[in-house]
């Protein structure tokens, strides 16, 4: 069965993209077949997989338009071993758009009811806004993904989207879970960020991954060079990090296949 996760937080700059695309590579190289969607008009997961945004004639705007299909506008990462539905600042019209159509929540659950099967992950990269389009990667999902920094108001915000998660579950998406909480840029010498992830585990228990992405630049230099950590430089620290994720993920969902 396809796992659907959206990385989503609704608070920018917390390491949605950077997880996305680099647990995408993690579980490529493990062997499954992965599906990255970008659902932010910044369109950084496209650019991060070595996909020139500014070159491409449709894209998942004009998916969740109805104008065309996601097997017609899927491209391949240039590195990581998956495959994208791309975006670029266009995406930021479908948000305008789609509030006028039918079945606006659910028209990238519908894109993707024809693909999904083909793959055992879809990632959906989330706008740092809890918009219509975080709404339909939500309604889409099977399960989120929550980066966050241990930072003084990162709970405040959790409360916020838990909310939400809580209300498309009972309205639109009733198997809607969270698939657990990630520390990313994790600095240990910083007290506060010691006693928010602290407060964390308290909260939300066996929720919160036991894998934490420490702040490493490597991550930060690597969609310069339109590709994953993972594979741009396997070794730093930010790239053994998000590996194993992709091993904690696979083991806490019961996806791991068996090598062929
Ligand atoms: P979001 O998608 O939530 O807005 P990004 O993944 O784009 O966040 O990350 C925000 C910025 O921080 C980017 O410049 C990214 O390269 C950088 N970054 C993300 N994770 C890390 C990390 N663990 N260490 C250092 N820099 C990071
Ligand atoms: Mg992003």
């Amino acid at each position: 069965m396809t796992r659907i996760l959206a990385v989503a937080n609704q608070k920018g700059g917390v390491g949605k993209t950077t997880t996305t695309v680099n647990l995408a590579a993690g579980l490529a190289a493990s062997g499954q077949r992965v599906l990255v969607v970008d659902l932010d008009p910044q369109g950084n997961a496209t650019m991060g997989s070595g996909v020139d945004k500014r070159t491409l004639a449709q894209t998942v705007y004009h998916v969740l338009l109805g104008l065309a299909t996601a097997e017609s506008i899927r491209a391949r990462a240039a590195s990581g071993g998956f495959d994208i539905l791309p975006a670029n600042r266009e995406l930021a019209g479908a948000e305008v758009e789609m509030v006028e159509l039918e079945h606006r929540e659910t028209r990238l659950k519908f894109a993707l009811d024809r693909v999904a099967d083909q793959y055992d992950f879809v990632l959906l990269d989330c706008p740092p806004a809890l918009n219509l389009l975080t709404l339909n990667g939500l309604v889409a999902a099977s399960a989120v993904v929550i980066p966050m920094q241990c930072e003084y108001y990162a709970l405040e915000g959790l409360s916020d989207l838990v909310n939400t998660i809580r209300k498309v579950k009972q309205a639109l998406n009733p198997a809607l879970e969270i698939a657990g909480l990630l520390r990313t840029m994790f600095d240990p010498r910083n007290l506060l960020s010691q006693q928010v992830s602290a407060q964390l585990e308290q909260h939300f228990g066996a929720k919160v991954y036991e894998t934490i992405i420490p702040r490493n630049v490597r991550l930060a230099e690597a969609p310069s060079y339109g590709a994953p950590a993972v594979n741009f430089d396997p070794s730093c620290k930010g790239a053994q990090a998000y590996v194993q994720l992709a091993t904690e993920v696979l083991k806490r969902g019961g996806f791991e296949r068996a090598a062929a």
